[in-house]
């Protein structure tokens, strides 16, 4: 049987290769989750749209998923009902998960 020799710095390099390669992954995931949330680009937005969703405090995540924009009455959603949609209140694209102070509960 043949004997394998791996020197202490070989195994702390292939520890910290894996570490790397984990986070990673870990960052991929993140990066992606994100762009899911981000249905608008701030800088492309007028200074009027910006306004307006600072005043109406739109975010692109509701902290309360009951209360989300798809929920809210003035919310037209896309084909894909997880997709940016439109909002009557508000110009641009709307995160369907969104929310702002201005959400009344689609009945
Ligand atoms: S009014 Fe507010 S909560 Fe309702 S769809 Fe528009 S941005 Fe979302």
């Amino acid at each position: 049987m043949k004997e394998i020799v791996i020197s202490r710095r070989a195994l702390l390099m292939r520890a910290c290769q894996l570490a790397v390669a984990a986070a990673s992954v870990f960052i991929a995931g993140c990066a992606k989750k994100d762009a899911v949330a981000a249905c608008a680009a701030p800088d492309q937005l007028s200074s009027g749209e910006s306004s307006l969703r600072a005043s109406l405090q739109y975010i692109e995540q509701a902290s309360d998923s009951a209360k989300a924009c798809r929920g809210c009455v003035y919310f037209h959603a896309a084909a894909d009902a997880d997709s940016c949609g439109k909002c009557e209140i508000l110009n641009g694209a709307i995160n369907a998960h969104g929310h702002c102070a201005s959400w009344s509960a689609n009945s």
